[in-house]
């Protein structure tokens, strides 16, 4: 079940959140700690008959994360004053005293969620403690902080530790948790939390009804569904869900692509594997820190000693660079026809590197260009290239004809978002005759690029390339090709 936490400042406003998004979720959370203090308790008591789904009431104090600051009596009083508003559950602290609250609200028919937060950690003795509110007949529920893979791995053990428990929920908060809250059903919870579209997070890492509903369609993950991913740190700005997760629902695959944040390969393999994972994309900083891992690679990621794409075989896991080809598709036919004879590529970090390889296979002569010089230095020493500093690169079409390139890249992360006032080689005069090929794709139009579209340069986007990698990707996984529309 999808439960919207409703966020707002008055109940109004709740109800028209959740009205907004009825047609997305299942229940609804009532925060009474993010109300102003003036709220009657009449309204209180009747906001659950406004709504036609189940509504959990919680209040929550600031030590756990929420916002009621008055004293814990005048919060207990409160609670108990609303047990006779046909809430469906009322989410209690493990810690307040079992007897007079629960029984008011059990007598009113409402569930008892008891609950526990660590905004900082996994605590040692998660699933014990879960245990034990499980064994007084309440639903337990845990809201923690994984600080590394290694936590959220250990979240994913609730399904097993704590099968015998049927209703429970348990939470990894932050964006180490994000991948608990789409694969709820995979931690054996029986829902997830999740905000408005627009809204504020109800907590940290919470996604929206929109993308919990509609992109990964987290209610309708089984014990049959395949499960792919990508992992990167960080890894919550990616576009790859987008591409994939519509790719699979318009062909009807029952399967879905999770942002994983990972710090550490050596704990994320043992993990896909008995996840039972069948294939991820690997982001910022994992293409080289992977290779240990496979059993097999494919020969461009031999050259390039960077995979961005693994698959589950039968045994072993095989890495393939989907960015080499991604990069060469919106050029193909130039390089193909002999058109592009010198590159300008400005970067040296793992992008140029697919870049470089790419253009050198097809025997284009290739400059590199780079902040830190050394780096350029041995890509160029590697590639059969050549290094130029930042001043020699910003001269290169206006002293010397024959050095003029005909194709200039932009691999840096200069200009992608936040940083979009950077331009990686501002002293460039572009003469309006090149193609300028941007591996930035947020924000689609970089300071950089726009200086070439201003100079009537013909221009590939990063979107373009992001596109066309990922379209092999979903193949190298699926097998099948992505749909067009
Ligand atoms: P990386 O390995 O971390 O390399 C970063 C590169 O950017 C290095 O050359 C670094 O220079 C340079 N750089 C960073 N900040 C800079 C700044 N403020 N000014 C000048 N240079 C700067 O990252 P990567 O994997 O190569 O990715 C680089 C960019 O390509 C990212 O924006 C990424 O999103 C994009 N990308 C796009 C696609 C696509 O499909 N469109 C695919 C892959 C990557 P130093 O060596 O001096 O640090």
């Amino acid at each position: 079940m999808l439960c919207l936490t409703l966020t707002e400042t008055s109940l109004e406003k709740d109800l028209l959140q959740f009205q907004k998004n009825r047609d997305l979720i299942d229940m609804a959370e009532l925060r009474i700690d993010l109300l102003g203090s003036e709220i009657s308790v009449d309204a209180l008591r009747r906001f659950p008959s406004l709504c036609d789904k189940p509504v959990i009431l919680t209040c929550r104090r600031k030590k756990d994360g929420g916002l009621f600051s008055q004293s814990e009596r005048v919060r207990v009083n409160l609670l108990k004053r609303l047990a006779s508003g046909n809430f469906a559950y009322c989410d209690l602290e493990d810690e307040l005293p079992r007897g007079e609250i629960d029984l008011t609200f059990r007598e009113k028919g409402t569930r008892i969620i008891r609950s526990f937060h660590d905004m900082t950690a996994v605590p040692g003795n998660l699933f014990t403690r879960m245990q034990k509110i499980a064994e007084q007949g309440e639903i337990p529920k845990a809201a923690v902080m994984p600080n590394s893979f290694a936590d959220t791995a250990r979240i994913f053990e609730a399904k097993n530790e704590l099968q015998k428990i049927e209703r429970k929920i348990i939470i990894g908060m932050g964006n180490y948790g994000v991948p608990t809250r789409i694969l709820y059903k995979k931690t054996g919870s029986f829902l997830t939390f999740c905000s408005a579209p627009g809204s504020s997070p109800g907590a940290p890492g919470h996604l929206n009804t929109e993308s919990l509903r509609k992109l990964y369609r987290s209610d309708q993950i089984t014990d049959d569904t395949s499960i792919y991913g990508i992992i990167g740190n960080p890894v919550m700005h990616s576009a790859s869900p987008a591409i994939h997760n519509p790719g699979y629902h318009r062909l009807g695959i029952d399967a879905v692509y999770v942002p994983f944040m990972v710090d550490s390969v050596r704990t994320f393999f043992p993990f896909a594997e008995w996840f039972g994972i069948k294939g991820f994309s690997v982001t910022v900083p994992h293409k080289q820190n992977v290779l240990p891992y496979l059993g097999n690679i494919s020969r461009e990621v031999k050259q390039i000693g960077s995979c961005n794409t693994v698959v589950r075989t039968k045994k072993l896991w095989k890495g393939i660079n989907t960015d080499y080809y991604g990069f060469l598709h919106p050029i193909h036919e130039d390089l193909e026809m002999g058109h592009l004879k010198r590159a300008l590529v400005i970067g040296a970090g793992g992008a140029a590197r697919s870049v470089v390889w790419a253009l050198r296979n097809f025997g284009c002569s290739v400059y590199i260009t780079n902040r830190t010089f050394d780096k350029a230095e041995r890509l160029a020493a590697e590639t059969g290239s050549s290094a130029i500093t930042l001043q020699e690169a910003s001269r290169l079409c206006a002293d010397e004809a024959e050095k003029y390139p005909d194709l200039i890249i932009q691999t840096t992360s200069a200009g992608m978002d936040p940083d979009i006032e950077s331009d990686p080689l501002p002293e460039y005069k572009f003469t309006g005759e090149e193609i300028v090929y941007e591996l930035v794709y947020k924000p689609r139009i970089t300071r950089f690029l726009n200086r070439a579209i201003q100079s009537g340069c013909r221009i590939v986007y990063g979107y373009e390339m992001l596109y066309a990698q990922g379209i092999q990707q979903f193949k190298s996984f699926t097998g099948f090709d992505y749909p067009q529309n």
